[in-house]
């Protein structure tokens, strides 16, 4: 646990580490799930009662202003965060709501005129469909 922590003062650097902070990015450390701020306050608050969901709320918007954490907008009914903060890029399933990682980058061409007015410097493929889990259970091939 000591260890996980001090390995995260590199992660969140510029910002003070909170007992509220350090808890929530314990829960995320290497988290894959790509948890809510519902989620995350729901498994924080079990093991720090003192937790309020407005806490979580901030230190999330915190974290992610900061760069620790990465904001996913790729679910229309609640934002989901991510600890992993390398270039990748996500799928989404439209059943369970399950949001899987897709590494590595992905050539997409910028049209000139766009390229001239507009720097670009990065971007986010938002791919959706449906899991295997949902997949067996709608039985379609
Ligand atoms: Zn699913
Ligand atoms: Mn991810």
């Amino acid at each position: 646990m000591r260890t996980k922590n001090s390995e995260k003062k590199s992660l969140g650097i510029g910002i003070k580490r909170t007992p509220q902070r350090l808890a929530i990015l314990d829960y995320l450390d290497g988290n894959t799930a790509h948890p809510s701020a519902e989620e995350i306050y729901r498994a924080v608050s079990k093991k720090y009662h003192s937790m309020s969901f407005a806490t979580v709320y901030n230190t999330l918007k915190t974290l992610t202003q900061s760069g620790t954490v990465q904001e996913l907008t790729i679910d229309p009914d609640r934002k989901r965060y991510d600890p992993d903060t390398t270039l990748h890029h996500h799928l989404i399933c439209l059943t369970c709501r399950k949001i899987a990682d897709m590494p590595g980058e992905i050539a997409v061409d910028v049209p000139r005129g766009v390229a001239r007015d507009f720097t670009v410097i990065g971007n986010h493929v938002e791919f959706y469909g449906y899991c295997a889990a949902c997949r067996k259970k709608r039985k379609t091939p």
